[in-house]
């Protein structure tokens, strides 16, 4: 009997030269686990990986990435189809991936074709803003020889927008002017800043962070002393949105810092005891003056200031 490895087809044969045996037979044309093809999927301007799970944090912004992690071998080639999970072309997360498909060791793609959003007229009664839902695509490996023939089983992997990814998608979707934020801008960190839908992230600056402390504290060591809070800083788009639709009753400030958490509202109260009115809002306006500029937002509720 004769073992042999075929490094083209990866299949185990037994050649059997002597007298016929079972096991032989069995082990006939066996594929080897082992050399099942791997790939992985980023984001090569966001330096931003897939996540075990699946979940990556693109917006349609980005060029997305497949590159193989296995040895593909000399003469081969691997073949790259690109899916979206929703497969109904009028659906808000349907789009043909441009390229959808190609050849190499690596593969780059972008999202195009996507609906606008948001698809509908968001009204104080009705529907308000909303984020798109989660886009997703499966990305399909298949290894090929010389020949053309299929080696062994195609590698299908299928990618979900983290939220994170959502939340950069905002910035693609509605018609803000600051562009759309880095991956790596996010954090986590200075949660009582983040007044968004997002908890786990936000865009707060170093500049936020000083004047929201500055300020407050400046107020309560004044003579007199007044008592303020922050009301708001970082505020995503559909949130911020919602607030122009529902709150504001004006049409939304889409270039508003508050989008890039580089502005800050501190609260009004009624600080001399006469009703609360524009001398109130004056008296905390020339503390949040030395922080940045105070910019009037037709109410005396509070003082909005934003990074000059
Ligand atoms: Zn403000």
């Amino acid at each position: 009997m004769q073992l042999s490895l075929n490094p083209g087809s990866y299949t185990l044969v037994f050649q059997s030269t002597g007298p016929a045996f079972g096991l032989a037979t069995l082990l006939d044309n066996v594929s080897l686990p082992s050399q099942v093809l791997d790939f992985y999927v980023y984001i090569p301007s966001q330096f931003a990986n897939e996540t075990p799970d699946g979940d990556l944090s693109f917006c349609s912004d980005d060029l997305i990435r497949c590159q193989v992690i296995t040895t593909v071998p000399a003469g081969y080639s691997v073949i790259w189809m690109i899916d979206p999970s929703d497969t109904s072309p009028s659906s808000e997360t349907y789009f043909v991936a441009s390229p959808n498909s190609g050849v190499g060791s690596s593969f780059d793609f972008n999202l195009a074709s996507l609906i606008g959003w948001p698809n509908y007229a968001p009204t104080e009664a009705g529907r308000h803003y909303e984020p798109r839902p989660l886009l997703g695509f499966t990305v399909t490996a298949t290894l090929v020889d010389g020949a053309g023939n299929i080696v062994g089983n195609p590698r299908a992997k299928t990618i979900q927008q983290s939220d994170l990814g959502q939340l950069r998608q905002e910035y693609v979707d509605f018609p803000v002017t600051g562009g759309v934020p880095d991956v790596s801008d996010f954090t986590g960190a200075h949660p009582e800043l983040n007044f968004g839908d997002y908890p786990n992230w936000g865009l707060v600056t170093g500049w936020a962070v000083n004047a929201a402390a500055g300020v407050v504290a400046d107020a309560g060591g004044g003579v007199p002393p007044i008592t303020t809070s922050v009301s708001s800083c970082y505020r995503n788009p559909v949130h911020h949105a919602n607030v122009y639709l529902l709150e504001v009753h004006k049409p939304v400030k889409w270039g508003s810092q508050h989008l890039y958490g580089a502005a800050v509202d501190f609260r009004v109260s009624d600080f001399n005891a006469d009703g609360k009115d524009h001398k109130d809002y004056n008296l905390l306006k020339r503390f949040a003056d030395n922080y940045g500029k105070v910019v009037p937002e037709g109410v005396v509720n509070h003082v909005h200031v934003q990074q000059k």
